[in-house]
């Protein structure tokens, strides 16, 4: 993985070279089209900042990136410029980060993980649909119990069947038995295609699926599936941190990936990224999109540009080794908080390549759980877990006064 490092001149050139490929609802005659620039009272272009700031003129100038830009032909030409920048940053995502061959990855930048999820459900329900004739009764989606609640709120709104599969509640891995189980009833229950949903870092515990062992049982069964990876929040962690990681596109098993800008990365909400490999976002494709050029195959439909900036803009300010070292040191503060659980014996789960520390909630009171705003892993009935996430603001001083009060907790405990 590599990608060099830009300075912030470099950045600003390339960017308002892009901008300035955009037409301008301010310089040329754009009659037809249903948008423009943000409302001119308060966003006033002329502001003497905005020439340093390319990513809030792009706010301004307002470039819509309806549609998908890395599929060639036409897309909406108007704002082409920007759109360079989102298909610049697909591949660099995809053959950079996941490892794809060069030109092999379709993708956009969604409004946020969960759309990404549903995008990548929606296009292999369609592709089964038509490559296979396959009915609503013969598709089922599979994904763990600590998925994140977009799998269940994708299915709801594709009318998909799922089955959850529960994992060992101390290591948080699949319970393989079970899905053993879940599968042969499904197949005798008439289920012919699977959407299977594997999670590099779940939301509550940091766990990463064990995806290898998933798709050997799928393969031993000879089940026709698609296989997509929730990396929501692991994305901009995980392959930096574990250069061994299996979830990249070499991985042939896997089809497609979602990742988030605004979670690890630190960009604005808006940022979550769908990746898919050629040939299938055609599945998504609304034939009656007529007033887009290029037609839609996204759910979202209009987005804005300057969404896609962002991300670019803080990959190019870092370079991937800048990252790299910005991620290992998230991990070491997080193995740190691991030793000051060991030395006081609470339990707790870890996966040495994520930034999250969840902790048996048995040893912290929730009195202490709420000052130090930790998350439970559940907010009705009795808590099992409280995690920490340790995000960039989560330094050490910041842990230091955690451990304090409780190890100010545990002294009172044993008085
Ligand atoms: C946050 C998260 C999502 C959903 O992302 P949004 O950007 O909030 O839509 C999906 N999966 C996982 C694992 C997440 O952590």
């Amino acid at each position: 993985m590599y990608w060099k490092k830009l300075s912030p001149g470099k950045i600003n050139e390339k960017l308002f070279g892009a901008l300035a490929n955009n037409i301008n609802y301010r310089s040329h005659n754009i009659l037809g089209v249903p948008g423009t620039y943000l409302d001119a009272e308060e966003f006033y272009d002329d502001a003497p900042f905005l020439k340093d700031a390319p990513f809030l003129s792009t706010l301004i100038a307002n470039p819509n990136h309806i549609g998908c830009h890395t599929m060639g032909g036409e897309s909406e030409s108007i704002f082409g410029g920007t759109q360079a920048i989102e298909r610049e940053l697909i591949a660099l995502i995809g053959e950079q980060m996941f490892k794809a061959e060069e030109n092999s990855i379709d993708g956009y930048v969604a409004p946020g993980g969960t759309e990404a999820n549903i995008q990548a459900m929606w296009i292999y329900r369609n592709l089964f649909r038509k490559e296979h004739k396959a009915t609503r009764d013969e598709i089922l989606m599979i994904y763990s119990e600590d998925s994140h609640y977009s799998m269940p709120k994708g299915a709801n709104l594709l009318d998909i069947e799922q089955a959850i599969v529960p994992v060992h509640k101390r290591n948080r891995t699949w319970d393989l038995e079970a899905l053993n189980v879940i599968l042969d009833s499904a197949k005798s229950n008439g289920k012919k295609y699977f959407i299977v949903i594997c999670n590099c870092a779940t939301t509550m515990y940091g766990s990463v699926d064990d995806i290898d062992s998933i798709t050997a049982i799928l393969d031993e069964k000879e089940l026709n599936y698609k296989l997509h990876v929730d990396g929501a929040f692991g994305g901009y962690i995980y392959p930096f941190t574990n250069s061994d990681s299996r979830y990249q596109f070499q991985n042939d098993k896997i089809s497609s990936i979602t990742i988030d800008g605004h979670k690890m990365l630190q960009s604005p909400y808006g940022t979550g990224i769908f990746l898919i490999r050629k040939g299938m976002m055609q599945y998504a494709k609304t034939e009656e999109a007529n007033y887009v050029q290029g037609k839609d195959f996204t759910i979202c439909g209009s987005r804005s540009g300057a969404n896609a900036i962002s991300v670019w803009m803080i990959m190019m300010i870092h370079g991937s080794e800048g990252w790299t070292h910005k991620m290992n040191t998230l991990i070491h503060r997080a193995d740190d908080i691991c030793e000051r659980l060991d030395a006081l014996n609470i339990p707790y789960f870890r996966n040495p390549h994520i930034n999250i520390v969840t902790m048996d909630a048995n040893y912290i009171s929730p009195e202490l759980a709420t000052r130090h705003m930790l998350v439970a892993d559940k907010y009705e009935g009795d808590r099992s877990w409280y995690k920490i996430v340790v995000m960039p603001h989560v330094k050490r001083g910041l842990i230091d006064r955690f451990f304090v009060d409780l190890e100010t907790e545990i002294a009172n405990k044993s008085n």
